[in-house]
């Protein structure tokens, strides 16, 4: 195949349609096989189609992107709260928002990891062109 076809056919993946199948832990290739194998560690090959993903370089993307949300999300929420019902006792405090910014983080930390894997794989980026060339 010629770079020119294989590149038309990397430019024609669906961006969204990745980074959704990527945020819900599958592969952007075939929605089927699993992007990680544990909490974090993403397969080598998509276990379903072979896809390869050992390409990704998701570096500190998926812990700033978690971190922008989750700062968000729970600031905004704790001055929401605090001006809605000042007289709250600060153990109440204390006790939710440091819970539900843990479980927000380990909840969307891997979510964020898979997107942006995916939305590198749509885009052919590190690598996953150079796959997409090498396949028949
Ligand atoms: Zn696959």
């Amino acid at each position: 195949m010629s770079l020119s076809t294989t590149s038309a056919r990397v430019s024609a993946r669906d961006k969204w349609q990745s980074i959704k199948r990527g945020f819900m832990g599958r592969c952007p290739n075939c929605n089927e096989g699993k992007l990680f194998s544990a909490y974090l560690k993403v397969n080598d090959v998509c276990p379903k189609c072979g896809e390869e993903f050992f390409h990704h370089r998701a570096d500190d993307a998926p812990p700033y992107f978690t971190i922008l949300v989750v700062g968000h999300i729970i600031g905004g929420s704790m001055l929401y709260v605090e001006e809605v019902n000042d007289n709250l006792p600060i153990w109440i405090h204390m006790a939710i928002w440091p819970a539900l910014t843990v479980i927000l983080c380990l909840t969307l930390l891997p979510r964020f990891k898979g997107a942006l894997i995916g939305y590198q794989w749509a885009l052919g980026m590190h690598g996953f062109l150079d796959a997409a060339l090498a396949r028949p």
